[in-house]
């Protein structure tokens, strides 16, 4: 019999495990969360972990030989440090060695939008609608946009451990200072945050993105309707640099403004002026494992 598979998801505010039978298999053998606690610090969110982990052996009475974690940022190959975590109380720690000495394991970590590709590849949308598709591209567009690749059912991380990391490219300098500390990143244009300080720009009034979608759709607000062409428009602007540098067989598109119709017409049409190809002839679709994704993910890289 196949040894069963442990994921984790280190969340901000939730810590989410998951034993999950096989790659063929969906339904987990359980799941079970603790709060991240980040606010209490490092050390706190390694103890939360750690209980986490053994409430899962006791509930289960099963013994994991290794676990996959999905973290906030990425390890930097050269130092084992975290790095481009927006969980602050990760970053330049290293955390990989630290927990596998609390749990005395191997530990396999990956970024958040890293596990949502894995995830979508092996349980959700390419396996269930696209499953001869060799690549995947993942991506996930909300309050901040990351992205994945996944080759092979496996996730490429690259030489800075920062491969498929598509939301600091730059795209457009009205986007403005990112976090990051770059100008016009993909994130600073297309995030959420950002369409809704577009949309205040242009009129004063801080509405949600929800909002502004539901305002576009009556019809009646031109603030709504332009917010919404900068997103298609640039969205199709952005993919183009996917889609030209790596063409993969399939891209998920995650997250709150993934959620939003509009890019899988206008955003694609937008792309079509874009690629250095006729016509898009590469799926751009929805994920099909909602919040799960992370979990799953994570458990995938021990697979
Ligand atoms: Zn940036």
């Amino acid at each position: 019999m196949q040894q069963p598979i442990w994921g984790i998801d280190l969340g901000g505010t939730k810590i989410e495990g998951a034993i999950i039978p096989s790659l063929d298999h969906i339904t987990p053998l359980l799941r079970k969360r603790v709060e991240t606690g980040s606010n209490l610090g490092y050390e706190h969110i390694l103890t939360q972990l750690k209980k986490l982990v053994d409430d899962m052996k006791q509930e289960s009475g099963l013994v994991p030989t290794a676990i996959g974690i999905g973290t906030p940022g990425a390890e930097e190959p050269t130092t084992g440090l975290m790095k481009n975590c927006n969980s602050t109380a990760l970053i330049g720690k290293p955390f990989k060695k630290d927990i596998e000495a609390l749990l005395q394991i191997p530990v396999t970590i990956a970024n958040d939008a890293n596990c949502f590709a894995l995830a979508e590849t092996h349980w959700g949308v390419v396996k269930q609608r696209y499953p001869q598709s060799r690549m995947t591209f993942g991506i996930i567009m909300g309050t901040g946009v990351g992205g994945g690749i996944v080759i092979e059912g496996k996730v490429w991380n690259g030489h800075h451990g920062i491969g498929g990391e598509w939301g600091h490219n730059f795209l457009d300098e009205s986007g403005g200072r990112c976090y990051c500390g770059k100008i016009g990143c993909v994130e600073s244009v297309l995030s959420g945050p950002a369409l809704e300080k577009f949309y205040s720009g242009l009129t004063g009034n801080a509405l949600k993105l929800p909002e502004i979608v539901a305002a576009y759709e009556k019809g009646n607000d031109a603030a709504a309707n332009q917010t919404m062409d900068r997103l298609s428009h640039f969205f199709g602007k952005a993919v183009a640099v996917i889609t030209n540098l790596l063409d993969p067989d399939i891209i998920v598109v995650g997250g709150g403004v993934g959620n939003i119709d509009l890019i899988y017409d206008k955003g694609v049409k937008s792309l079509a002026g874009f690629i250095f190809n006729p016509l898009v002839n590469v799926p751009i679709v929805k994920p099909a494992l909602g919040d799960s994704a992370g979990v799953f993910g994570a458990a995938a890289l021990v697979a």
